[in-house]
């Protein structure tokens, strides 16, 4: 059988100075308390460990007892394994230490919590708002590249009308469109009256809006809408908008096996592409400046819009231009606006009108 520990201790009595040399036995519930007085006699006494009171400034190797019933009392253990399993309660002071630390803990986990929630948003909202400002600085060739990589990957899965492209894309060199970029046209075959612009210069124009735009401004205007998103690089700072949450993502799983097939599939949805209105505006105001630089009635803008929006029913796919919708009109009204003071007069021009005508064909 185990016998019960003993450590050696010193016992402050309230009516002594010096301490008492005391053996000490620990129970599970109590201590037994073993000296000899100064006058040789036997000194007992037994502390329940319900009423201790163990000092909380005492150290690791070291405990510092009260006894909590009869106050005044005290006893030193110098033993580590003492100190470590006699547990009973700390007192009054120490609870309110003890309860702080944990108090604390908290208040860490806390920071720690509304850190990691500051950094994902941080991830997830600046890391975007960086890359696509990153866009900005990107080198126009890279930037023709991805836009080339992207038409191919969008344009195996469409049927291209090969006689109005070659039409539409000598439309497209009639105009200055005051740009560096390589810019080209498409006409694609689809009942969806939409057209919309690729990172680096490609125009794809469907084959029913084509079928709808009613004069060769309006053509105009939408190339120059289009050509605007290009040259002010609107659609290569979406795509990178759009990839940057996935960058993010696999860099956090080290895995960028994925990134190709992005591409691929970014590729698919510029159908669906949409911008935020200050690019809309931004490209409706560049798109009515080529239209003016190039003596070309800027009422084709209205036109287009008015093209745009006639026999659109409810949920029918949104065209690009109108992606904005229910803010159209705004644009609307800022186009009238900037037209109103357009001092100089459209010149007719004989190329445009006898392509245009070709198109309609
Ligand atoms: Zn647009």
């Amino acid at each position: 059988m185990k016998s019960d520990p003993l450590y050696e201790g010193d016992l402050y009595l309230p009516s002594s100075a010096s301490p008492l040399r005391v053996q000490v036995l620990l129970y599970p519930h109590r201590l037994v308390i073993h000296g000899k007085k100064e006058d040789g006699s036997a000194h007992t006494e037994a502390w329940a460990m319900a009423t201790l009171k163990r000092e909380a400034t005492s150290s690791k190797d070291t405990a510092i007892l009260h006894d909590g019933e009869n106050g005044g009392k005290k006893l030193v253990i110098k033993s580590e394994e003492f100190a470590k399993r006699c547990s009973p309660p700390v007192s009054a002071g120490a609870k309110m230490m003890h309860r702080f630390k944990v108090g604390g803990g908290m208040i860490v986990a806390s920071i720690l919590l509304f850190l990691a929630i500051i950094l994902l948003g941080i991830s997830f909202v600046l890391f975007p708002w960086l890359v696509q400002k990153a866009a900005q600085f990107v080198p126009q060739e890279y930037e023709v590249k991805m836009g080339e990589e992207m038409y191919k990957s969008f344009i195996r899965s469409q049927q291209i009308d090969t006689a109005k492209t070659r039409l539409a894309e000598e439309f497209l060199r009639q105009i200055d469109f005051k740009t560096s970029y390589p810019l080209h046209v498409t006409v694609v075959a689809s009942p969806v009256k939409n057209a919309f612009a690729m990172p680096g210069g490609h125009i794809v124009v469907f084959t029913q809006l084509l079928k709808e735009i009613s004069s060769k401004e309006e053509l105009a205007a939408l190339l120059g809408h289009e050509g605007a998103h290009v040259t002010l690089r609107h659609s290569t700072k979406h795509i990178f908008k759009s990839l940057s949450t996935y960058l993010l993502v696999s860099a956090m799983f080290g895995d960028m096996s994925g990134l190709s097939a992005i591409l691929v599939q970014q590729a698919g949805q510029l159908n669906q592409l949409s911008y935020s209105r200050e690019l809309e505006k931004e490209a409706d105001e560049t798109g009515l400046e080529t239209l003016v630089s190039n003596h070309i009635d800027p009422q084709g803008m209205l036109n287009l819009f008015n093209t745009l929006q006639k026999g659109r029913e409810k949920g029918d796919e949104i065209p690009e231009f109108l992606s904005t919708h229910p803010m159209t009109e705004n644009r609307v009204e800022a186009i009238k606006e900037k037209i109103s003071e357009i001092k100089s007069e459209p010149k007719e021009n004989p190329q445009l009108t006898r392509l245009f005508l070709e198109i309609k064909k």
